[in-house]
C-alpha cells in the first residue's frame, strides 16, 4: 500500500510503498476512504502529544472494513466505519463508567502511538471502529470523529449550555470551532465567535454565530464579550486555542455561575483570582475529546443533517502537506479533508 510516513518532525512526510497490513487477534483492517486534518495533527507532529517515529499519522478517518482478526465479532468485512481516536483499555473505572477519555491505562492516540490513516489501509483494535449510520458520507463520518464529537461532549457535559445561554467561542473559525458554532446552536445558545481574521469570523457567522470579535482588532476580548452581553458576561466560554492568554480571556469573560472550558492544547498559564470564583461560582475546567457513545450520537445527528461538515480544502492524501501549510499559516477555513484512490 501507499503510505505517507513521518521520519523527522521537522521534515516533510515521505511517500512510501509498504506491505498491506493484516489484523492480529482482536484487530481489524480498514480501507481508508476519507480523512480530516486539523490543528491536533500539527501538535501531534511536533511531538507534543507523545508517540514515536517513524509514524503514519492520521486519526480522523472513515472507510470500509476489509479484514477482521481472530475473535472479532462486532464488525465484519464490508462494514463502513469511522475510527475512534483514543487507545483505551476498556477495563478501568473510567472506561467502564462511560468516560473512557480519562482511561487510567491510556495507550495513546491513533496516528501518534500507533499507525493511522495517511495510508491506503489502517490496522487497529476492533473497538476503535464504529459503524457509520445510513445516509452519512465517509467524509462527514471522518469529521464527526474528532471535529464534531469533541464539541458534542464539550457543550453537553462540560459547558452544559442551554437555550438561555450566551457562549463565547475562542477560535470559532477553526476546524473544531466552526463545528462548535453549529453544536452550540443545537442547544439554542447565542453564539459570540472570536478569531484572528475576518475571513474566519465570516465563516463562523455563516454557520450561526450572532456576534463576532476579531481578537486582533480589540484590546481585551473579555471586555468585548462583556460589552456584547450588556455587561453581564457569557454563561460559557470555550477556548479552542488553549494558550494561557486565551484561556484567561475565557475565564474573565464569564457571568456569574459561568463555565470556562478549554479544549485546545496551547502554551502558557492562565490566571484567575480564586476569590472571584468563590463570589461567582464560576467553573474553570477542560473537556477531553469524546466517548465512543458520543461519537455514535454525533454521527447520527449528522446523518439527520443537524450538523454539517465544513470543509475548507480537499486534496489527495499524498498531498497532505499542503493542508499542514494552510494550518500553520492560519488560512484554512474549516476542516481539511483528504481523498483516497
Ligand atoms: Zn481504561
Amino acid at each position: 500500500m501507499k503510505a505517507m510516513v513521518l521520519y523527522d518532525r521537522e521534515k516533510p512526510f515521505r511517500l512510501e510503498e509498504r506491505p498491506d497490513p493484516h489484523p492480529g487477534p482482536g484487530e481489524a483492517v480498514m480501507r481508508v476512504r476519507a480523512a480530516g486534518v486539523g490543528l491536533t495533527l500539527v501538535n501531534m507532529r511536533l511531538g507534543r502529544m507523545g508517540g514515536s517515529l517513524p509514524r503514519v499519522m492520521g486519526h480522523e478517518l472513515a472507510g470500509e472494513i476489509v479484514e477482521t482478526g481472530e475473535g472479532v465479532t462486532a464488525i465484519s468485512a464490508g462494514d463502513r466505519c469511522a475510527v475512534y481516536f483514543y487507545l483505551t483499555c476498556g477495563r478501568c473505572r473510567w472506561c467502564r463508567g462511560g468516560r473512557e477519555t480519562l482511561c487510567e491505562n491510556f495507550a495513546g492516540y491513533v496516528g501518534g502511538h500507533r499507525d493511522g490513516g495517511f495510508a491506503e489501509y489502517v490496522c487497529l483494535p476492533a473497538e476503535n471502529f464504529l459503524p457509520i449510520p445510513e445516509g452519512l458520507s465517509d467524509e462527514a463520518a471522518a469529521v464527526a470523529a474528532d471535529a464534531v464529537n469533541t464539541n458534542w461532549h464539550c457543550m453537553r457535559e462540560r459547558a452544559r449550555i442551554g437555550p438561555d445561554d450566551a457562549i463565547l467561542l475562542i477560535g470559532a473559525g477553526g476546524g473544531v470551532g466552526v463545528h462548535g458554532v453549529q453544536v452550540a446552536k443545537l442547544f439554542g445558545a447565542r453564539v459570540i465567535a472570536a478569531d484572528v481574521s475576518d475571513e474566519k469570523l465570516d465563516l463562523a457567522r455563516r454557520w450561526g454565530a450572532e456576534e463576532t470579535i476579531n481578537v486582533r482588532a480589540v484590546d481585551d476580548v473579555a471586555e468585548e464579550a462583556r460589552r456584547l452581553t450588556g455587561g453581564r458576561g457569557v454563561d460559557a466560554a470555550v477556548d479552542y486555542v488553549g494558550h494561557g492568554e486565551t484561556f484567561t480571556a475565557a475565564i474573565d469573560s464569564l457571568a456569574t455561575s459561568g463555565r470556562a472550558v478549554v479544549i485546545g492544547v496551547g502554551t502558557g498559564e492562565a490566571r484567575f483570582d480564586p476569590t472571584v470564583l468563590v463570589r461567582t461560582e464560576r467553573i474553570v475546567t477542560g473537556s477531553r475529546h469524546s466517548t465512543r457513545a458520543e461519537t455514535i450520537e454525533t454521527m447520527e445527528m449528522m446523518a439527520r443533517g443537524a450538523v454539517e461538515p465544513v470543509i475548507g480544502m480537499r486534496v489527495p492524501f499524498t498531498e497532505v502537506e499542503t493542508i499542514f501549510d494552510a494550518l500553520k499559516s492560519e488560512t484554512l477555513l474549516g476542516r481539511g479533508a483528504l481523498t483516497y484512490p
